[in-house]
């Protein structure tokens, strides 16, 4: 329960806790102790609900959940808000803001779920049934990243329209403004009403960011080819951890240090 601990562990999925083979074996043993010790982990990625219950299910989480790039909340134990907490557009609402973008660059932005299930398993890596989970999105809108001569005018529209849009390695994300994965910590920090509420966010990607920068201790996850230089270069004033070990190796050996060093105190 998100009640019984003031330390809490958010990290996000893809290149954080596994690798971009959607292996989360390294991180496991390290999350059994977090549970021993009652410190919640919760996950915190542009995934949807559907593909995150499965990951949940393999180890074994019942803590709530930030979903589709802090767009929605979901966790069984939410019991006061039905188990949800919503604070993402619509993804038909966000569909016509994407078109409206389009429309003013003039270039056609391709939402994710409209590629055949080959091109999407050529873009993801996934296929059969987890291409269904992939697709099964509600509050954020994600799209083939468009080329960067354009960049500068889709900010501009993004402003107009009230929307974010996060540049991903593989893809770029259209949320609402009042949703992103730093507001959806401080949602579920308000809905807990604990209060000092230390975290540890772990993340490896520019749309990593804000959770970060809503977390106490900022842990980020190199790929196997080094780190996001990019988000390196956004975090450069502040203090955080740059993990010495790539994906889940790295995950589990600083989450590591910080669970011995609790025991000590
Ligand atoms: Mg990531």
């Amino acid at each position: 329960m998100i009640e019984d601990s003031s330390l809490w562990v958010v990290s996000d999925v893809d290149g954080t806790l596994m690798d971009h083979s959607y292996d989360l074996t390294p991180a496991k043993e390290t999350i059994k102790k977090l549970q021993k010790l009652s410190i919640p982990v919760i996950l915190c990625t542009s995934k949807t609900a559907s593909e995150v219950k499965v990951i949940r299910k393999e180890l074994n989480l019942s803590d709530p959940y930030i979903v589709e790039n802090g767009a929605a909340i979901y966790g069984e134990s939410l019991e006061k808000v039905n188990g949800e907490i919503i604070l993402g557009k619509k993804y038909d609402d966000l569909e016509d803001i994407l078109n409206s973008i389009s429309k003013e660059i003039d270039y056609k932005l391709i939402p994710l779920n409209n590629l055949t299930d080959q091109e999407a398993t050529h873009l993801t890596g996934l296929r059969g049934n987890s291409l269904n989970l992939m697709r099964d999105r509600h509050w954020s809108m994600p799209f083939l990243n468009p080329p960067s001569f354009l960049e500068d005018k889709i900010n501009i529209c993004s402003k107009k329209y009230q929307v974010d849009i996060y540049k991903g390695n593989r893809m770029s994300h259209l949320l609402s403004i009042n949703s992103n994965k730093g507001k959806a910590i401080n949602a579920l920090k308000k809905y807990s009403n604990i209060q000092n509420i230390q975290i540890i966010g772990l993340g490896d990607s520019p749309n990593d960011l804000p959770l970060l920068l809503s977390s106490d201790i900022r842990i980020v996850i190199p790929g196997k080819d080094g780190p996001n230089l990019n988000l390196l270069d956004q975090l450069k004033d502040l203090e955080f951890t740059l993990a010495s070990e790539p994906n889940g190796y790295g995950w589990k050996n600083e989450i590591n240090k910080l669970i011995n060093n609790i025991k000590i105190i």
